[in-house]
Formats: structure tokens, sequence, C-alpha cells
């Protein structure tokens, strides 16, 4: 762990940091770690911010072979909420403080209501796109696919600021699970920044990272 960063308030009993973490199996004894710390805090979170939703995690391992360095969350055919991280992200990982970030993250999706709410924008860019469409007296399979590319748009358009919430939300629940947010969000600084394109889904890396520091220390941190 590195000296100073985490010195303001006291910290919820801080969390051994096992280093680099340099081979699969040292990644797996740290992620199964990092999950005992940060879903019992991210479920507490979900409970009290989130009415009728469940919040009993499913934290997995996608270990379907030649997928990317990847995390995502989803919904089982129950509705409860699934977290999956990909081998190749777990072997990225450096250390902790980055798997519980991207833990808090994920996370902060389901208590946030994206999936549900991201539904709803895309509904919304789909009927405005297929309107626009009619208007202009486009024949029906140009209509099907505006209205494709709508849903797309309208998805895309939202889950950028979607990111950012669920990147403030997930510092709070790194800090609360006794990792350092901060250096957990070092790991985008090691990712291909996307730009600020006007399709791209996702925010530059430099301004999610600008979100973590702002939230610790609007938390008591830094
Ligand atoms: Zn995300």
């Amino acid at each position: 762990m590195g000296p100073g960063p985490m010195s303001g308030p006291a910290m919820p009993s801080p969390a051994p940091d096992p280093g680099p973490l340099l081979t699969p199996a040292d990644a797996a004894r740290a992620f199964s770690d990092v999950v005992a710390r940060v879903e019992p805090v991210a479920e507490q979170l979900c409970l009290q911010r989130t009415r009728n939703v469940p919040c009993d995690f499913q934290i997995v391992v996608d270990g379907r072979p030649g997928q990317q360095a990847n995390a995502y969350q989803t919904l089982d055919p129950q509705g409860r909420p699934v977290v999956a991280l990909t081998l190749a992200l777990l072997d990225d990982a450096r250390n902790a403080d980055e798997l519980a970030f991207v833990l808090g993250h994920e996370t902060s999706h389901h208590i946030l209501g994206h999936i549900p709410r991201q539904q709803e924008s895309a509904m919304t860019g789909a009927m405005l796109a297929g309107v626009l469409a009619q208007m202009g007296g486009a024949a029906p399979e140009t209509i099907r696919s505006v209205q494709q590319m709508g849903a797309s748009m309208g998805a895309r358009t939202f889950s950028k600021d979607f990111e950012l919430e669920a990147d403030a939300l997930g510092t709070e629940i790194t800090l609360l699970s006794g990792y350092d947010p901060v250096r957990g969000a070092a790991f985008f600084t090691r990712l291909p920044d996307p730009g600020d394109t006007f399709l791209g889904s996702h925010p530059p890396n430099g301004q999610r990272i600008a979100i973590v520091q702002r939230r610790a220390a609007e938390l008591g941190y830094y």
C-alpha cells in the first residue's frame, strides 16, 4: 500500500494489499478476498437506497474463452443482479484496489437502476427515430433500421452519464469496503482511452479519474 493518500479520516479496517497480482492463482485469491469485502457493502447500500429491488448480488467470473478484459452488470431470469468479470480482467488487475473499484462500479449500476433506466431511454430514442423517419416518408424497412439505430443511440447517450454516476457511487462502495478507489481507478490509465467522440459510450478516462478523486475528497479522503 502506498504511503500517504489514505491518511484522511479512519477507514473501515484497511484491506490487506497483496501487491501486484502476478499469477492467475494470486488474482483468484485476491478476487475472493475482494468479493468477501465488497459484496456485503454493496448489498447494504442497495437495501438502503432502493425499494423493491433484489439486492443479493451474484458475483461471477465469466470464463468463456477469448473474452477481452471486461466487467459488466446484468440480471438473471429472476431479476437478481449479476456482476461478471472476465478472466482477462482478473489477469490485468495489478492490485486488490483495482478489483474492488471494478466491483464497486458494477454493483453501482444496479443500485442506481441503470438497466431499467437505459431500457426506457432506448425506447424513447427508438420512438423518436421512428416518428422522424415517418415524417420523412421513409419506407417501412428504413423505419425499422432507423428505430434500431435510435435505440442504440438513446442507450449510448445515457450510458456515458451512467458510467460517471457508477464511478461516483463505486468510489463510495470501494471506500466503505476498505479499499482505495483512487488507486483502483488507476486501472483506467492502462486501458485505451475511448476519447470524447459523439457515439462513444464511455467517458474519457481522465474525466472518470477526476470524478473518483472528487467523490473521495467529498467523502473526506484525499
Ligand atoms: Zn460501467
